[in-house]
């Protein structure tokens, strides 16, 4: 038995678009929320700049200062956001148990998760050097800053086609490099980078080194077979090679698909178990934008407040004296 050191009716885990936004639902809904904000307190995009395609800012945002409203709302509303992030779950009894930072376990009647994902990096030192000065793992957030420039994308997947696409439609030319000598995107997704004029294709080609000091200037790539390095002039380096959900904590638990997004049930935010909801870029490898997000956090919230007062009915439903029916 975990020894439990407090007891919420909501619990969220997480802090970005998602968790906020069920944050200020399950608030309003007086369902008492606690946010505990995780390892990078707002998500992903206090790591982006700025923000030209949420709705409602319409002279733009930067995603840090877009956050910082985000949980001034949730806490005008009432909600509980603390430091800490969720190591460890169990989810054998209700209340459902949730262990904080490895220290001390938490008990919460609903449980709303919205750890988001995030972007997988080559690894290169200069990628973090450069992080936000050209370099970016977001197309549709960062591509618009470099119109008209010469831009650089690694990946083969779907996200990494549709992503040239879109900086095909922004940039002046798109340099693709793929590490083998095959896609791995739909056959769809592959004929349309193909028939893109302005993206050309680099296979069997990685990238070395990020050049520039203070902002990107180029890459140094290099062909895998031959060995030949070639020095390419760019404004921004993207990466699209895959996002990794942040729901290691929840293995054995909570069902996932095989590369861990949480599976819910279609049109819910319901997981597999009972009184958990899932919610942002935990559960959506499609979308996965701020916008989407948020909304998925709303349904989460609707959800948790749904189940909470089904279960307030049936524990008020047991805890009433039976009535005698027997003639006196
Ligand atoms: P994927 O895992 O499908 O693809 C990742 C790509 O990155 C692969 O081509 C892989 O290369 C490459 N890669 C991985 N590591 C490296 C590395 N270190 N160096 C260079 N290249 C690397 O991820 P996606 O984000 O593209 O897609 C995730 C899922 O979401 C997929 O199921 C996809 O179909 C789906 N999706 C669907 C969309 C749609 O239907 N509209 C849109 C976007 C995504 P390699 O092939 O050599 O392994």
């Amino acid at each position: 038995m975990n020894e439990i050191s407090e007891h919420f009716q909501c619990l969220i885990i997480g802090s970005g678009p998602a968790g906020y936004t069920a944050a200020i639902y399950a608030a309003r809904a007086n369902l008492n929320p606690v946010v505990y904000q995780g390892i990078q307190p707002g998500g992903q995009l206090t790591i982006t700049t700025e923000v030209e395609n949420y709705p409602g800012y319409p002279e733009a945002v930067m995603g840090p200062d877009m956050m910082v409203d985000f949980e001034k709302q949730a806490k005008r509303m009432g909600a509980d956001i603390r430091y800490g992030m969720a190591s460890e779950v169990d989810f054998s009894t209700h209340p459902l148990q949730v262990k904080i930072d490895d220290e001390k376990w938490v008990s919460a009647d609903a449980v709303i998760l919205a750890t988001g994902a995030s972007a997988k990096w080559l690894g290169i030192p200069s990628e973090e050097k450069l992080n936000g000065r050209g370099v970016s793992a977001c197309a549709v957030c960062d591509g618009f800053f470099f119109k008209g420039k010469e831009v650089c994308i690694v990946g083969a997947g779907d996200t990494a086609a549709e992503e040239a696409l879109y900086l095909s439609k922004v940039c002046s030319k798109v340099h693709m490099f793929i590490r083998r000598d095959a896609m791995r995107a739909s056959k769809v997704m592959q004929q349309r980078v193909f028939k893109t004029k302005n993206i050309q294709i680099y296979w069997n080609t990685e990238v070395e080194e990020i050049l520039g000091e203070q902002k990107t200037e180029g890459v140094r790539i290099v062909n895998n077979k031959t060995g030949e390095k070639t020095v390419i002039p760019v404004s921004a380096y993207f990466v699209a090679i895959g996002h990794k959900p942040n729901s290691d904590f929840l293995k054995g638990w909570i069902d996932m698909d095989e590369t861990g997004y949480v599976k819910t049930q279609p049109g819910s935010t319901k997981t597999n178990v009972d009184g958990v909801f899932a919610s942002g870029d935990l559960q959506d490898k499609i979308y996965r934008q701020a916008v989407t997000a948020a909304g998925s956090g709303c349904m989460a919230a609707l959800d948790a407040e749904r189940y909470l007062s089904a279960l307030e009915l049936s524990t008020e439903a047991e805890s009433e004296p039976a009535m005698d029916s027997s003639p006196n």
